[in-house]
């Protein structure tokens, strides 16, 4: 029988499948980073981590999840991702401050 590994579908949601995943997350941060990150393997090492560790099958599923990418692996990403949540936030801001017409 083949190994199964727990991955985080587009929706949010467990599934298992027969391949390993490509991203890994932080299921209580909803963040997501390479495997590799130095940052994420560090908190493991300390074992604080690990009970948040949730992987994803592609990046674009961690995305579709609701998790945004890491600061430290995952910089020009992280840009992006970090203009478009601020110029939302912006855009909030505007239209709290606009006076509706009529
Ligand atoms: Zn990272």
């Amino acid at each position: 029988m083949n190994q199964q590994y727990r991955l985080i579908g587009a929706d949010g949601k467990v599934y298992l499948s027969d391949m390993p995943g490509t991203f890994g997350g932080n299921k209580s941060k909803h963040i997501y980073g390479k495997l590799g990150c130095s940052i994420a393997l560090a908190h493991i090492a300390k074992g604080g981590y690990v009970k948040n560790r949730v992987f994803f099958a592609n990046e674009q599923d961690a995305i579709a999840a609701g998790y945004r990418p890491c600061a430290n692996c995952m910089k020009p990403e992280y840009k992006i991702w970090k203009n478009a949540y601020e110029s939302k936030k912006a855009d909030i801001l505007c239209a709290a401050v606009v006076p509706m017409s009529q």
